[in-house]
């Protein structure tokens, strides 16, 4: 494409785009790379840190060794473009109380002052990002800051330009006659910019946009549209869907529209309404988005990060296409390797996207949409440079919605394909919190972060830090931090599962029914406030009642006030068999239902029950409902807090042995029902697999059904048991839509050694199920679990990482022999005869 014959004959044009420079100037060599690399400003000696390398870092912004070479190595590939857009967010992601209006002017200055350095005659299109704002994100028409910004712009912009910049950073060029540049501020429009939320039309902006669109119809201009924030999920959606409208009837006029902002390679397609077939219909029009040149992610999001990027395009100016664009990346965890950046070539649109010399058009691009769509080796190429090739968990419901996002532009479509598509429910499975009222940051840690009887804290630091302890239950900074992460992550969850253990781990002595009661009313008001919208299945924890672990079957206070507590949450039924057992069974929608059980009568602490033979009535209900769900074809969920088998974690059974065979003796019919069972208890993460029988021939057995026990939010260590702590923990699954297979889940966790040194709660991914478990698309059901349990067996790495998960990414020596037998034999040897056979 970049022929020199070529560009004569069809009079082509070619312009960089740079875009999300991000360029960080405390980036230090050797800096923190939990805290952007940079060096520590306070002098606090913080130990073992991971240093940062000079080449940048995923965790970073850029440093200006990334932002030096991408300039060289644009200079030596094309060092006379007809022109430069520069799209904006030249402020680093640092903590917004280290920003002040002066650092955001600077680091506009600064990316603009490097642009014109290498470049000194090009001329150059600049848009305004949410972060070339000051507080980061509020931007609003005729602010002082505008006019700052439209300064350090002046020499770029006419005089027309530099007026409407001041009134609302939007401003429209002609780069040579009969090609025209728009740049437009969705700043404006971020959906995280609160300040312009109820005005109509802020800065006039969609006004002047259709009135310069006319302009540019009736002088048979062509029209380069460029802006930060693209349309799609980031903008408001009524501004969003506006916006898309003002472009309708103006296809012959624009060429394209490109974007940065998502740190992501995409593009998308819009059509003249929401509502259309995406496959027949043509669009009105294509929007690139280019990634960004800094690496840094989002660890907060499950964002991947990405590779620096650089984008040069083309375009024929007669015939008023985008003819095509060169993609080039710099593989960061070789230059990391190296200690140098290089750059390459990454991939050619007109070949990726075959659009040969037709251009990138509309029509192309749905071309492409349509191959994208029927091509799944052609869709995880795509998906790939996403990413900018840096290694994603994309699994197969992630590059459904990748594809989805190329068309649902509109919000009305984004929302029928994203929520009501035939896409995955998640759920978050909330357990143990056990938040304990009277942790005290310097409380005593030998007495669970209590302040001492007089009511001292303990003196020189020695005293419980306020972001927890793994002698402690859970502070309440701990449970804020995790339902704000969880609430960030995914706030509209399809539904909750919320097994159990409230209260704190304290003698009985400091308890009693009012106490218990009450932590159970505020842990489940706590989550219904977080999320107002979403259906709650709660199940009872031994530490849900009182004395702690001491329940008998119902009707009795107890069962009474906690179904009181529920009752919102739940249906009439259920709230009559929660009053008798503790349990209850209801249909999340048709076709997929979950049954809630008490297991605390089966507890080996639990002394109320010993000698009966189905307390509550539990079992016989229990296999009435999973006959009834069978005959109705429904798939079923199970969860409960205290799981059956044995309890690696404490080395104990977990129920008594008449109630522990029993029980597993009810689900051997309903294999085919069951997609999985959901416990919690254990403070400690792994998985179980049953058998119909009691057999022991693992080896070549594949088992009937899977549980997944997930870790604790409390980080308690029980002294008394021989256990390790364990890092607090939150987990989100997914269950496709459709057939209600368990896809996949995402493991989270704060790493409570740090937070400590930090005095603040960081939560990041641990790792991804469907990786971990290498379930190669498969559901994660017996067969997966049974051949992750296999390689266990034979691969130690593969075993000693599980081992680490098992208490949450505590650090734990490898795996030995005594390990390898109670972490395998609990997995398979749920029947008690069957666990005593494993271990010899
Ligand atoms: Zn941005
Ligand atoms: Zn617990
Ligand atoms: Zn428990």
């Amino acid at each position: 494409m970049f022929d020199q014959e070529d560009i004569i004959a069809r009079n082509v044009k070619t312009f960089w785009h740079i875009t999300d420079i991000h360029f960080d100037k405390d980036y230090s060599v050797g800096g923190n790379i939990k805290d952007m690399c940079h060096i520590n400003k306070q002098n606090i000696n913080i130990r073992n840190y991971q240093k940062a390398p000079s080449v940048g870092h995923y965790n970073c912004d850029s440093p200006y060794s990334l932002v030096e070479s991408s300039f060289d190595f644009m200079v030596k590939t094309n060092p006379n473009p007809d022109f430069i857009i520069f799209t904006g967010d030249s402020t680093p992601h640092v903590r917004h109380s280290e920003l002040n209006k002066e650092v955001v002017l600077e680091s506009i200055k600064n990316s603009t002052a490097i642009i014109k350095q290498y470049f000194p005659k090009a001329k150059i299109y600049p848009s305004l990002g949410n972060h070339d704002a000051y507080p980061i994100y509020q931007t609003s028409p005729q602010e002082m800051f505008l006019t700052n910004v439209s300064e350090i712009w002046k020499e770029f912009l006419s005089q027309e330009s530099l007026e409407t910049f001041r009134k609302g950073g939007y401003f429209t060029e002609i780069i040579e006659p009969g090609l025209r540049v728009i740049s437009i501020n969705t700043a404006f429009y971020y959906i995280e910019n609160i300040k312009v939320i109820f005005r109509r039309d802020p800065g006039d902006q969609f006004e002047w946009l259709k009135r310069i669109l006319s302009i540019a119809k009736i002088k048979n201009e062509k029209v380069l549209i460029i802006g930060h924030v693209p349309p799609g999920y980031g903008l408001k959606p009524l501004y969003n869907d506006r916006l898309l409208k003002s472009y309708i009837g103006f296809g012959e006029q624009i060429i394209a529209h490109l974007y940065g902002h998502n740190h992501k390679d995409s593009y998308n397609l819009y059509y003249e309404n929401p509502n259309t077939d995406w496959y027949s219909n043509e669009p009105e029009g294509v929007i690139f988005v280019a990634p960004s040149i800094t690496p840094w992610h989002n660890h907060h999001l499950i964002l991947p990060p990405n590779n620096p990027s650089l984008r040069m395009f083309s375009l024929d100016k007669d015939a008023g296409i985008l003819l095509d664009y060169h993609q080039y990346w710099s593989n960061l965890t070789r230059n990391i390797e190296n200690g140098n950046t290089t750059w390459e070539m990454e991939y050619i649109a007109s070949e990726f996207f075959a659009t040969g010399d037709r251009g990138l058009t509309p029509t192309t691009m749905h071309d492409a949409f349509v191959q994208l769509a029927t091509n799944s080796t052609y869709l995880d190429e795509y998906v790939n440079h996403i990413s900018v090739n840096y290694p994603t968990h994309c699994n197969n419901q992630c590059k459904e919605i990748e594809l989805c996002l190329i068309v649902a532009t509109y919000h009305k479509s984004q929302k029928q394909l994203l929520i009501h598509g035939s896409l995955a429910l998640q759920f978050w499975h909330i357990t143990d919190i056990h938040y304990d009222w009277n942790y005290r940051s310097g409380g005593d840690i030998n007495n669970m972060c209590h302040l001492s009887n007089s009511g001292h804290s303990l003196v020189g630091g020695s005293g419980a830090s306020p972001v927890g302890n793994y002698r402690c239950d859970s502070p309440l900074t701990l449970v804020e931090s995790a339902f704000k992460f969880m609430v960030t992550t995914n706030a509209n969850p399809d539904f909750i599962i919320f097994t159990g253990d409230d209260p704190p781990h304290v003698p009985m002595s400091e308890l009693n029914n009012e106490l218990v009661l009450q932590s159970i009313t505020n842990i489940t008001s706590y989550i219904t406030t977080n999320f107002p919208n979403t259906k709650i299945y709660p199940a009872i924890g031994n530490h849900d009642v009182y004395p702690q672990h001491q329940l008998a079957p119902g009707p009795n206070w107890l069962l009474n006030n906690i179904s009181e507590i529920w009752s919102d949450l739940l249906t009439t039924e259920s709230i009559e068999t929660l009053k008798i057992g503790g349990y209850y069974s209801e249909l999340i929608e048709p076709g997929l239902r979950i049954i809630s059980l008490n297991t605390v009568f089966y507890y080996t602490q639990d002394n109320q029950c010993v000698n009966e033979t189905d307390p509550g009535n539990q079992l016989s209900w229990l296999s009435k409902t999973l006959e009834s769900a069978k005959s109705n074809n429904e798939k079923v969920m199970i969860i409960g807090h205290v799981p059956p088998g044995y309890n690696e974690h404490y080395n104990i059974p977990n129920f008594y042995e008449q109630f522990n065979d029993r029980f597993l003796s009810v689900f051997s019919n309903y294999s085919e029902q069951i997609i999985a069972h959901f416990y919690g208890h254990e403070h400690s993460d792994a998985f179980r697999l049953y058998y119909e029988d009691q057999i022991t021939d693992w080896s070549s057995t594949v088992p009937d059904g899977v549980m997944f026990i997930t870790p604790s939010l409390t980080p308690w260590l029980n002294p008394n048991l021989p256990a390790f702590p364990n890092n607090p923990s939150l987990r989100i699954y997914e269950i496709d839509s459709e057939s209600y297979a368990l896809l996949d889940y995402q493991q989270y966790w704060s790493n409570l050694t740090d937070n400590i040194i930090t005095g603040q709660i960081d939560w990041q991914l641990e790792y991804v199920a469907s990786e971990f478990y290498q379930s190669n698309n498969n559901p994660l059901n017996a067969n997966t679990m049974y051949q992750a349990y296999q390689r266990m067996l034979s691969n130690q790495t593969y075993l000693d990482l599980y081992n680490l998960y098992n208490g949450v990414s505590y650090p734990v020596e490898t795996c030995d022999q005594v390990c390898k037998t109670i972490q395998l034999c609990s997995i398979v040897g749920l029947f008690r005869s069957q666990f005593s056979q494993c271990l010899v």
